[in-house]
């Protein structure tokens, strides 16, 4: 523990984010990480608290107070260790997890948290600048060969841990480019590409192959892998998205989300992009008030829609938490994300009932309130209500993976259509199919980046198990 009375000494404080008026000009990353001074004084915050439930809030239990520790006396080299010890790509998660950790740390039952994802986000890049990020490679090669399909955090998660086992990895991506959802999905303000690439090439001098514009199922046979692999990873995520099925959905200018966010991203990474949907000068409404719908909004404002709102079904949840209820759980309370702050009419119980529009294309959306009694969605008498919308973005989740990379593989389903297979005792991450395993969100369903680098890195191990007998990859 660094230093004992700082958590009655200091207070938790937020990174710097650039201001508004200047960050919505541009796609570029806006959140600045500590300096050295502030880093020591927040990792001087943690308690050391005897039992870290930080640490299993976190889904890869990166070894926290060890890590807050060493920041405080300004012993990065070593925290950069243990922060890789249990994390691939902390520049990832110190960048865009919403931090369980946090919900999870004993300073948060009466005071504010550690700010545990902010001394990530400083300790990986003081990593990076001073040249401590190097490829591991390992001389011993097995002669093992393994086929990961996708390249989403599961899928380099599990393909990094392999490489160092010493396994010959080959990815396989149906995109143009490698990264998954970390690419074409969350949009660079959020999570600049350059920290994909850099990783990338880290992986490449460890061994790893990347093969994009590969759609297994589709260009690529599932047979041929699995004759020329030793092992096949699917990772390829939960892309099927939920619709919405009211009059209107037809109309020109609905659209699903990832059909304005991943052509967005394309055009970031200087691509053309012929018929890019834009929401400049236009009234953008967005349905769905999770990360995606953020997104959505935070990409509309910096086309300069003219106006942005969000609607959600549920309740608007309550402020703060009763934390000696929901500790050390997430709780659910209201969220206000960078792309909020940045402008939104934002609205909850709120259900579409149609989308209106002239001459095929969408004017207006009609929507009215609901309660939610016994669990039941009732509308309120009256309260019917249209508002003038040019685009409405469907950001209401995902349902299950695309299922014809499954059926390709002829692999097992659980009830919602992923691929079935259990994070268990024996043969976890196995699918029903003779070497072939599952991970990230192509297993679980939709979820978040760090349950995917925790997936990845189990299945690792998994795999490696398989190929040899045992391993000592963590767990
Ligand atoms: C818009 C958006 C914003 C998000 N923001 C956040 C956030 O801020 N923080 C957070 O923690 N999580 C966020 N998430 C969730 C997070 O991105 C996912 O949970 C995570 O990326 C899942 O990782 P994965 O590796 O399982 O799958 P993915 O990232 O989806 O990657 C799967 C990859 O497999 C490829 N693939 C699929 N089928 C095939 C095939 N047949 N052949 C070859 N390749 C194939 C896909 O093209 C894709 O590249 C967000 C999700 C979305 C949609
Ligand atoms: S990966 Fe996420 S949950 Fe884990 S320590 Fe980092 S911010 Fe917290």
């Amino acid at each position: 523990m660094g230093k004992v009375t700082g958590f009655m000494e200091f207070d938790r404080l937020a990174e710097e984010n650039l201001p508004v008026k200047d960050r919505v000009k541009n796609y570029k990353e806006f959140v600045l990480h500590l300096t050295d001074d502030q880093a020591k004084q927040q990792g001087a915050r943690c308690m050391d608290c005897g039992i870290p439930f930080c640490t299993t809030g976190c889904p890869i239990n990166n070894i926290i107070p060890d890590w807050n520790d060493l920041v405080y006396h300004q012993d990065w080299r070593n925290a950069i260790d243990v922060l890789h010890s249990t994390n691939n790509f902390p520049d990832f998660t110190g960048r865009i997890c919403p931090a369980p950790c946090e919900a999870a740390c004993t300073l948060n039952i009466n005071n504010d948290a550690v700010g545990i994802k902010s001394i990530e986000h400083a300790i990986i890049d003081k990593a990076w600048e001073n040249g401590w990020v190097t490829p591991q490679i390992n001389p011993n090669k097995t002669g093992k060969k393994i086929a990961v399909v996708g390249s989403g955090p599961a899928g380099l998660a599990a393909a990094q841990q392999l490489a160092r086992a010493g396994h010959s990895v080959t990815v396989f991506e149906k995109n143009d480019r490698i990264g998954g959802l970390l690419r074409y999905g969350i949009p660079d303000f959020k999570l600049d590409k350059a920290n994909i690439d850099r990783r990338m090439a880290q992986m490449e001098a460890e061994g790893v192959t990347f093969k994009v514009n590969q759609n297994v199922g589709e260009n690529v046979s599932a047979a041929d892998l699995e004759r020329d692999f030793d092992a096949v990873i699917l990772a390829g995520g939960a892309e099927l998205p939920r619709d919405l099925p009211v009059p209107g959905r037809e109309l020109d200018g609905v659209h699903f989300a990832m059909d304005f966010l991943t052509p967005n991203n394309k055009m970031v990474a200087g691509d053309t992009v012929p018929n890019q949907i834009k929401a400049t000068g236009k009234h953008v409404v967005v349905i769905g008030g999770g990360d995606t719908g953020s997104d959505c909004v935070g990409t509309s404002n910096r086309h300069g829609a003219a106006s942005v709102t969000q609607f959600e079904l549920m309740p608007q949840p309550p402020e703060k938490e009763n934390k000696s209820l929901v500790w050390p759980n997430w709780p659910l309370k209201m969220r206000t994300s960078s792309s909020h702050e940045e402008g939104a009419d934002r609205d909850w119980s709120i259900t579409t009932k149609a989308l209106i529009g002239e001459n095929g294309k969408l004017t207006a959306l009609k929507g009215a309130r609901v309660e939610w009694k016994d669990g039941k969605m009732v509308e309120v008498p009256g309260s019917e209500f249209t508002i003038k919308a040019d685009l409405v973005f469907l950001a209401m989740g995902f349902v299950s993976p695309v299922q014809k990379v499954l059926d390709a593989f002829g692999v097992e389903k659980d009830n919602r259509g992923n691929a079935k297979a259990t994070t268990d005792g024996e043969g976890c991450y196995k699918t029903s199919k003779a070497k072939v395993f599952a991970a990230g969100d192509i297993r679980r369903g939709q979820s978040l980046v760090v349950w995917a680098i925790r997936e990845g890195r189990q299945c690792a191990r998994e795999v490696d198990a398989f190929l040899m007998g045992s391993s000592t990859l963590p767990r």
